[in-house]
């Protein structure tokens, strides 16, 4: 237990919320676009027929519950309108192998297939800058703590708990610890909105000095203020 609470004879009730056994399905796959369609001159080596192949130009990309993730390959078929024979990249004739590459090569990947790698990017960035700004917040917090600041406390085996500020001295504060601890993190909102009640009914010493080490040590994850 966190900085020998035991010996002010805290005993903390262990809150377990259900965890589910399956995490949620994520939803993903590939799928394809087609990128470019071309009628070319090319005979067809089935029925001998000239104008009549199309190639038809794919761009395949990954996805995560349909939103397009980042592009993945090229690939492509030619189709006689004749004959109706479609041959894939691998299985075309010289001559109309290298008309594919030449629209392949021409074909830019569209940054749209993109968007769910781009959106993850600017997700990551706002993440770290809120926690940033967050940071610098309980930082300056924790040097002048006021009555009714509720710290989120790390306990050493790593439960979570709340302390409420119930008197601010000089060098040190007293607080109220929370009778409830929870696995998580989430579980810190329950135990706010017990109220007062919740907490025990004598204060415990904590020096300003030590609260900022335990700011700085992550045991105080994060200072409410109202
Ligand atoms: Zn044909």
């Amino acid at each position: 237990m966190l900085m020998g609470l035991e010996s002010f004879g805290i005993q903390f009730l262990i809150i377990n919320f259900y965890t589910p056994k399956t995490p949620p399905m994520i939803i993903y796959g590939t799928r394809s676009t087609e990128l470019a369609k071309e009628l070319i001159s090319e005979k067809c080596g089935h029925c001998g027929k000239q104008n009549t192949i199309d190639l038809h130009l794919f761009q395949k990309y990954a996805h995560v519950f349909w939103i397009p993730f980042f592009a993945l390959s090229k690939t492509g078929v030619s189709q006689c309108d004749h004959c109706k024979e479609v041959l894939k990249a691998k299985e075309m004739p010289q001559s109309i192998s290298s008309a594919y590459s030449d629209l392949k090569s021409k074909s830019k990947t569209p940054l749209w297939t993109f968007s769910g790698l781009a959106l993850l990017v600017v997700l990551i960035f706002a993440v770290v800058i809120i926690s940033q700004r967050n940071d610098a917040k309980n930082a300056q917090l924790v040097l002048a703590p006021q009555v009714n600041d509720i710290f989120e406390i790390r306990t050493t085996d790593n439960q979570y708990t709340i302390y409420k500020v119930a008197e601010v001295q000089k060098d040190s504060v007293f607080v109220y610890v929370n009778n409830f601890e929870t696995n998580k993190m989430s579980g810190l909102n329950d135990l706010k909105k017990r109220g007062t009640g919740a907490y025990a009914d004598f204060v415990v010493p904590l020096a300003k000095i030590e609260l900022k080490r335990m700011l700085e040590a992550g045991e105080i994850m994060d200072i409410e203020r109202n």
